[in-house]
């Protein structure tokens, strides 16, 4: 017998959601944007195979990512050495990870959250605790005054949808001047406040966002952690130790037109609320209760029918949506707020299943 297996580095994986394969579902299960990227990043994409074909494929692309990097610090009125890019947020998150919290003391997270934190805690073997939400799903903030190797919550919340004032994420902030906080603001730009403003105050904050959502670009894994110039550096110091190259050339010639254009960003985000802020009404109607969302997704219980059972429901009805059986949520569904005719098609099943 080999005992090879002693020297595993064993871990219990993240699950994604379902990513089903059959055509004509809808799929409200992964929080992804219903609508397609701007249209500028087709275009590019189309000029690119015209130019030059696929010729450029045989250059390594620019570890730097100095276009992309350059046109999210112009959006955001940064210095570019405030922003550090990755394969998506899950990949900055993690590189944050590995390169942040590094004490002996745990890491912090509230209880009911993206459930990718405690993989990455196990995966890097860093300590961690939970800090259990209130009743109404809201952090308390006072939990985050207690000794930690770290912070991190997202904001709004996944998979609540629920917001965090940013006058107790301040708080949070300035009562940890010893650990990095990160706020992970995947659903910001549905409605949140941006913790953004504050990364000239403290240097120990880091506001990590994505192209995944509301830029519509979960298919070209685009993230970036913006914050003091100082973490950035630890932060590429890291990335440079791992793998030079995590952007591709076309994540970077894409990313860079998706950013500049600000109009076509507002026009789907909008979009998104105005639906969100209609289904919140019909779910209301038909028996639903929920916290209020600021995100692309409600949280919503039924005060009769089992959230299981309408998930299963649903399903057969090829609709998906998300259901996490887990302790406090087991009677939840977190439904992706899809456009206004796949929405008018999930309350239209709900009403007859009701
Ligand atoms: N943070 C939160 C809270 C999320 O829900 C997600 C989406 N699964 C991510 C980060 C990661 O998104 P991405 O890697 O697509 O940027």
């Amino acid at each position: 017998m080999n005992n090879w297996e002693n020297n595993v580095r064993k871990v219990t994986p993240y699950v994604p959601g379902e990513q089903p394969k059959e055509a004509g579902i809808i799929k409200l299960n992964t929080n992804e944007n219903p609508y397609p990227p701007s249209p500028r990043v087709r275009q590019v994409l189309e000029e690119a195979l015209e130019n030059d074909g696929t010729d450029r494929l045989r250059l390594y692309p620019d570890p730097t990512s100095e276009d992309l990097v350059s046109a999210l610090a112009e959006y955001y009125k940064l210095d570019n050495d405030q922003i550090f890019v990755g394969v998506g947020s899950d990949d900055v998150i993690a590189m944050c990870f590995l390169t942040f919290f590094n004490s002996d003391k745990p890491i912090l997270f509230p209880d009911i959250t993206y459930s990718f934190y405690d993989v990455w805690a196990d995966l890097f073997r860093i300590p961690y605790k939970t800090c259990p939400l209130d009743r109404d799903f809201n952090i308390v903030k006072e939990d985050y005054y207690a000794e930690n190797g770290g912070i991190i919550f997202p904001n709004p919340n996944a998979p609540t949808g629920v917001e965090t004032p940013l006058s107790d994420i301040e708080e949070i902030i300035a009562r940890n001047p010893n650990s990095v906080v990160m706020v992970d603001e995947a659903y910001i730009d549905f409605g949140g406040e941006s913790a953004l403003p504050l990364i000239g105050k403290y240097d120990n904050l880091l506001v990590v966002q994505t192209f995944s959502k509301s830029r519509s670009m979960a298919g070209m894994r685009i993230g970036y952690a913006m914050g003091h110039k100082k973490l950035i550096k630890y932060l590429n110091d890291v990335k440079y130790s791992f793998n030079s190259y995590t952007m591709n050339r076309t994540a970077i010639a894409l990313g860079k037109v998706a950013v500049q254009d600000e109009y076509y960003f507002n026009e789907t985000r909008n979009k998104i609320i105005a639906t969100r802020e209609r289904v919140k009404k019909e779910l209301k109607a038909l028996g639903f209760t929920f916290p209020d969302s600021k995100s692309n997704f409600i949280f919503a219980t039924h005060k009769e029918k089992k959230a299981e059972d309408i998930f299963k429901a649903l399903k057969k009805a090829h609709i998906y949506v998300r259901y996490f059986k887990k302790p406090r949520i087991d009677n939840y569904l977190r439904i992706t707020v899809g456009t206004d005719d796949e929405m008018d098609r999930l309350i239209s099943f709900l009403k007859d299943y009701l």
